[in-house]
């Protein structure tokens, strides 16, 4: 007799796998990042289909089979139907999927980075401006870069510690933070070979605040398209370091 395991999840992935059976990727609250195969799911007469699906909130039930973990059991918590009716959070949402799905690790539980996972879909779902979009998927980013232990020094200079005088930052995901103006240079004149994206004041202020306040309050931020922007090849680029890109 198999032992069935149930928790609560959000599906971040599902792909095809064989004549009608399927795999899906989960950010569980109790097992962290999982993959659970739906036998025979794509077939018609299946029970389970209807209540499975890409970013969808569920209730998920398993059995641990030989090499995986097979679904016996999906309950619908909540479909965010708002989030899927809408294109632009769709492509929010689906960043977020690919961050935690490269980056989490297989089967570690990690209870903040549910929470976060958790209220950063509903707060995507319940957002009626969609000015915040962007930021909400920023606050994500940076909040779980940081939760896996890559919070970026944003205060000193990650090579010298000499604290930031507000000037032409260069952000180094190499070295863990904003590296000072003449550190960048220093390293280019020796050709070292990192890469430093230009960050202005304004965009490590937002990744200061963002890390460091509710989410609530991150979408009472002002800020301009400028800095929007930077903070997208900033979040890119540290996002690409991670992953080994
Ligand atoms: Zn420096």
């Amino acid at each position: 007799m198999h032992q069935h395991y149930r928790t609560k999840g959000i599906v971040l992935l599902k792909k095809d796998s064989g004549e009608a059976d399927q795999i899906f990727v989960l950010y569980t609250q109790d097992f962290g990042r999982i993959e659970v195969v739906g036998k025979a799911i794509r077939k018609i007469t299946s029970k389970l289909k209807s209540n499975i699906d890409v970013f969808y909130f569920i209730e998920v039930e398993f059995i641990q089979g030989k090499s995986k973990k097979i679904l016996t059991d999906a309950v619908v918590i909540d479909k965010f139907l708002s989030l899927r009716k809408n294109f632009k959070k769709l492509v929010c949402v689906s960043q977020i999927a690919k961050a935690v799905s490269a980056l989490a690790n297989k089967e570690q539980i990690d209870g903040n980075v549910w929470e976060l996972l958790l209220k950063t879909f509903k707060a995507i779902e319940n957002l009626v401006i969609e000015n915040s979009l962007e930021i909400l998927k920023h606050y994500f980013l940076w909040n779980f870069f940081s939760l896996l232990g890559y919070s970026p020094e944003l205060f000193v200079c990650s090579v010298c510690s000499q604290k930031l005088l507000p000037q032409t930052f260069f952000l180094s995901p190499h070295h863990g933070g904003v590296v000072c103006w003449e550190c960048c240079n220093k390293m280019q004149k020796q050709n070292q070979q990192f890469i430093f994206s230009e960050i202005s004041v304004n965009a490590v202020k937002l990744v200061r605040f963002l890390i460091n306040q509710p989410i609530e309050m991150s979408q009472r931020l002002s800020f301009c398209g400028n800095d929007l922007h930077e903070l997208t090849r900033v979040s890119d680029a540290y996002f690409n370091f991670l992953i080994g890109g």
